[in-house]
């Protein structure tokens, strides 16, 4: 079948790749000069298969208020007179207790599950062609460090509750925490270190090294990306898209993969749908480091940062920003995630070369992307809104859409992740 797929961000281009594997004809547009440029840019790195709960819990909106008068809290609300924000805010409050996480916790674990299988089984594909792939990829697992003895007890809580899909989780003593990551010696010493989660089998690596290596396998498998294009608007006609427009050039199509991440949500508005996410932005900061960098992926619960060792660099990602569409980057916030990496990792030192950026995830209320045909249309298919974890999700949620476009039988149960579920539609 001829395919447009319309973003080349991660998960398009995953999309794309699947597709392209299926035997489809596939092209993607997008608007920048390359592939990976946007939210996909820099991110954490993590690869946190089994890190996927979303970020709506009980006690959220109470810190979440704490924070508010802090311009270096992990949190800030700008607030907007724009409809979306709010009905956003809601949905998201609505989704803060117990049992909804709980909900969410088993989908996105069964969608980080088959996505780990997905990654490996595209990996050795890829290996099997010859030439090296590579991304800065570390199997040394993640960590989730935990602060206090509240903590633990929440992180074996959650263990049980998981404990029938077998994830491989373990809880660490301190003291094994250190023996399995050196580079935690420091925080460990000044007893800030009561525990940890540890998932083994947990991964990480350069997001956008990724995305920009697949595109070029993509290519050579006869993928065509069409760099520089704008979609500005939509021919359609009986319940079908007929073609996209960027500016004055139409391509057409026989089938479409909506994936643009946050400049998804205007343009889904002019084919008549709303996509229930909202933009939340994040930072990160990348600082040259050879010697003493932690080897284990590191989720500080403390701090609220992630850590990833991205070879000979250190990422720290954290921070969420509710403040629309605006990507500038506040030197008092992203000098916090400095400053956070350099208490966790003192060896990290001065930084002066750090560098900074920020991204907007295209975030759902209920914290699981949205992997479905999209309202009134035969042939245009979403895989989009992956807010926190679209690294982690995109090669389970690209073989999940092939196989729902291909009509074949999925391998996990699509319905979580379809547009209209009640978790989003409250
Ligand atoms: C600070 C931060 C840390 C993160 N850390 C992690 C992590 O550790 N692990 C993890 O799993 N996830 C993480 N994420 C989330 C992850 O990065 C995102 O979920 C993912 O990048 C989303 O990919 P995407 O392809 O949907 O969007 P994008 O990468 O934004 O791609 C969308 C593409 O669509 C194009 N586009 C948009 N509008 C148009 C238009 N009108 N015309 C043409 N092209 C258009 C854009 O140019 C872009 O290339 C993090 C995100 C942030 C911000």
């Amino acid at each position: 079948m001829q395919l447009v797929v319309l973003g080349a961000g991660l998960i398009g281009v995953t999309s794309a790749y699947r597709l392209a594997e299926e035997g489809h004809d596939v092209t993607v547009i997008d608007r920048r000069e390359g592939p990976g440029l946007e939210t996909s840019f820099a991110n954490g790195g993590q690869l946190g298969f089994r890190e996927v709960s979303p970020w709506a819990a009980p006690d959220v909106p109470w810190t979440a208020l704490k924070m508010l008068r802090d311009p270096a809290a992990p949190f800030r609300w700008k607030p907007k007179a724009e409809l979306e924000q709010w009905r956003w805010l809601l949905a998201f409050l609505l989704r803060c207790n117990s049992p909804a996480r709980a909900e969410r916790e088993r989908h996105n674990l069964s969608l980080g599950l088959f996505s780990q299988k997905e990654l490996e089984g595209l990996l050795a594909r890829l290996a099997g062609e010859g030439e090296s792939f590579s991304f800065d990829h570390k199997r040394k697992g993640i960590l989730r460090l935990l602060p206090d003895a509240k903590a633990v007890k929440h992180a074996r809580e959650e263990m049980a509750r998981l404990a029938d899909m077998e994830p491989g989780l373990e809880v660490l003593e301190a003291g094994a925490c250190v023996a399995l990551e050196p580079a935690l010696a420091s925080i460990h010493q000044r007893g800030e270190l009561a525990g940890g989660l540890y998932a083994p089998g947990d991964q990480s690596g350069d997001a956008h090294l990724f995305t920009r290596a697949l595109a070029k396998r993509a290519e050579a498998k006869g993928v065509r990306f069409l760099y520089g294009r704008e979609i500005t608007s939509f021919e359609e006609s009986a319940g079908r898209l007929k073609a996209v427009r960027c500016g004055a050039e139409k391509i057409e199509a026989e089938a479409f993969v909506f994936s643009l991440g946050v400049g998804g949500l205007k343009l889904a508005r002019k084919l008549g749908f709303r996509l229930p996410f909202y933009p939340v932005k994040g930072y990160s900061v990348s600082v040259e480091m050879e010697e003493g960098a932690p080897e284990v992926s590191l989720t500080d619960e403390g701090r609220r940062i992630v850590v990833s060792n991205l070879g000979g660099r250190l990422r720290a990602a954290g921070k969420a920003e509710i403040a629309g569409f605006d990507t500038a980057l506040d030197r008092t916030r992203a000098r916090a995630v400095l400053q956070g990496l350099q208490e966790l990792i003192p060896s990290v030192g001065e930084a002066a070369e750090a560098e900074f950026w920020t991204g907007l995830r295209p975030m759902t209320a209920d914290g699981s992307p949205i992997i479905d045909k999209a309202p009134g249309y035969e042939n245009l298919y979403l895989n989009t809104g992956h807010g926190t974890l679209g690294w982690t999700l995109a090669m389970g949620s690209a073989s999940l859409l092939a196989d729902l476009i291909g009509g074949k039988a999925t391998q996990i149960d699509p319905t979580p992740f379809a547009l209209k579920r009640p978790s989003l539609f409250p």
